[in-house]
């Protein structure tokens, strides 16, 4: 019995070592060394860029540590026909990178608020606090005043420029709102989350703060029903009432938005956005797709939702028209829910989207005169090992057995709902199952929510003073780099000359609307009815 097991086991072992690859050139030592030569001839020539930027782009993918750069590098390009690891994101191929350190003040792990006022504003805050310093305390709404830190994009927009946020989640989720919100509590969204103290002493919540705070000339993620009156119905889902507006202070905030610049629009679904892009009396744009956050890339419905790429691509044309620059936020903010949830596949789908979206702005913006930054606000306790074999799946087996003669996933989570209760036993797993994309990885540790990681991030940088983006640095060094390149406050004096004279919004001209938004575009023209 137990010889045939072991028979079992190694014809077992023998299959799974046939799906693995040995590419017959990578048997070569010249293929590594001409490789090697080439990458060394690339980093020879490889010159600062010693301008102002007029344009800055940061890229936040939510959650996205190191691991999950990896895996999503793998499965990109095993969505594109390739083996995987060796094949460069978008962001892989930015030539400077450095380490940030992401701890929150008070937590050696931190969340999403604190990260979010350090890297936008450059200064580090507390665990679940936005856009304010230390000593503002967690919920302690008279903590607030007086302790407020400014984001780069507020400077920015001082500075002439024209500033957006774009984002998969709710626009009034922690990280979007660290570029324009002061609150000491991340999940005050609406009037209706703030408690009674918090009224009394004049605290707002987000939503009003994302109208109020400052002029945001692109909004475009989730987020509707903290904007609308309550009961106000969803004009997506007009008979849930989960999704209509919750504000009790009666206030329509899209409504007041729009009332305060000429030009500016609100757009809820995909059609409407590719209009508003292809308007050029459109000099303000808000687009809520969602009454919460936005759907997974990979459960969207296209004729409704855009998809982070095309929502770059729209800010990006919108914002260009300012000949004094702009600064824009791009987050891809569900990478970090998909880990939480312990299901592998939502994350590393939402970040091959988020690299798609890089690829975008790297593809319509000049390195000489815009900066783009790629950075995670924090990791996760997100994980792949078991020695895969090359080629294959990411979401995949082990070659081996685990100790307790079950098969096991490449990745695997430290804590999380992916712990299966039971006797102390975990279930076996097979290849169709752990490819499932609903499939929670197993957990070491049973938590409702898998937690955070506490290790450093990257940070990817191309375009003026990119090179300064180096060694290991504290989180706020992204908003200083980005302060810095683009000569706003408190680096007014910068000394840099301006880029060169290739404008962006020429650049952006030069380059045509992509194939997808063009044949949007075209669907809208031809066919009005079939939306
Ligand atoms: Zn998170």
């Amino acid at each position: 019995m137990q010889g045939a097991c072991v028979l079992l086991l190694l014809l077992g072992l023998q299959l799974q070592l046939s799906l693995g690859f040995i590419p017959v050139e990578e048997e070569n030592p010249a293929f590594w060394n001409r490789q090697a030569a080439q990458a060394l001839d690339v980093a020879k020539k490889l010159q600062p860029i010693q301008t102002a930027a007029k344009n800055v782009i940061l890229f936040l993918g939510d959650g996205m540590g190191v691991p999950t750069v990896t895996a999503t590098r793998i499965l990109k390009g095993q969505m594109n026909d390739k083996l995987g690891p060796e094949t460069p994101l978008a962001m892989d191929q930015f030539p400077y990178v450095a380490l940030s350190k992401t701890y929150n003040v008070d937590r050696q792990v931190p969340d999403s608020a604190g990260t979010a006022t350090a890297y936008l504003c450059g200064v580090k805050g507390n665990y679940r606090t936005i856009g304010v310093s230390a000593a503002a305390r967690y919920n302690q709404c008279n903590t607030t005043r007086g302790n407020e830190v400014t984001s780069v994009m507020n400077r920015a927009k001082k500075a002439g420029k024209s500033v957006g946020v774009v984002t998969t989640t709710r626009v009034q989720h922690a990280s979007p709102a660290g570029a324009y919100a002061h609150v000491v509590n991340r999940d005050w969204y609406s009037d209706v989350d703030l408690p009674a103290d918090a009224q009394t002493y004049g605290c707002q919540d987000i939503a009003t703060q994302l109208v109020n705070n400052m002029d945001i000339d692109v909004i475009l993620g989730g987020g509707r029903k903290y904007m609308f009156p309550e009961g106000t119905p969803d004009p997506e889902y007009p008979y849930d009432v989960s999704q209509t507006g919750v504000r009790k202070d009666k206030r329509n905030l899209v409504q007041e938005w729009q009332a305060k610049h000429q030009g500016a629009q609100y757009v809820w679904n995909r059609t409407e956005l590719l209009q508003a892009a292809s308007d050029s009396s459109v000099t303000h744009l808000m687009g809520l797709f969602e009454p919460a956050d936005m759907k997974y890339n990979v459960q969207q419905d296209p004729t409704k939702d855009p998809t982070l790429e095309e929502m770059t691509e729209v800010a990006l044309r919108v914002l260009s028209r300012n000949p004094r620059g702009f600064y824009l936020f791009v987050e891809g903010g569900r990478i970090d829910h998909g880990h939480h949830d312990t299901k592998a596949y939502m994350a590393l789908t939402e970040a091959v989207m988020f690299d798609n979206a890089i690829a975008k702005a790297n593809e319509l913006t000049s390195e000489l005169d815009t900066l783009i930054l790629v950075t995670a606000d924090h990791s996760h306790v997100f994980t792949f090992g078991g020695y895969t074999l090359r080629g294959t799946s990411i979401f995949g087996l082990a070659p081996s057995k685990a100790s307790d003669f079950k098969s096991y996933t490449s990745i695997l989570y430290g804590n999380g709902p992916g712990y299966v209760l039971g006797g102390g036993s975990r279930p076996d797993v097979n290849d169709s199952t752990s490819k499932d994309p609903s499939y929670r990885q197993q957990a070491a540790v049973p938590l409702s929510s898998e937690t955070h990681g506490g290790e450093d991030v990257a940070v990817f940088a191309r375009g003026p003073q990119a090179h300064l983006v180096h060694g290991v640095q504290e989180e706020t060094f992204v908003a200083h780099v980005m302060a810095f390149a683009g000569c706003v406050e408190p680096y007014t004096d910068c000394n840099l000359p301006a880029p060169s004279d290739l404008s962006d919004a020429a650049h952006l001209a030069a380059s045509p609307p992509s194939l997808a938004l063009l044949a949007g575009v075209m669907l809208l023209l031809l066919a009005p009815a079939l939306y």
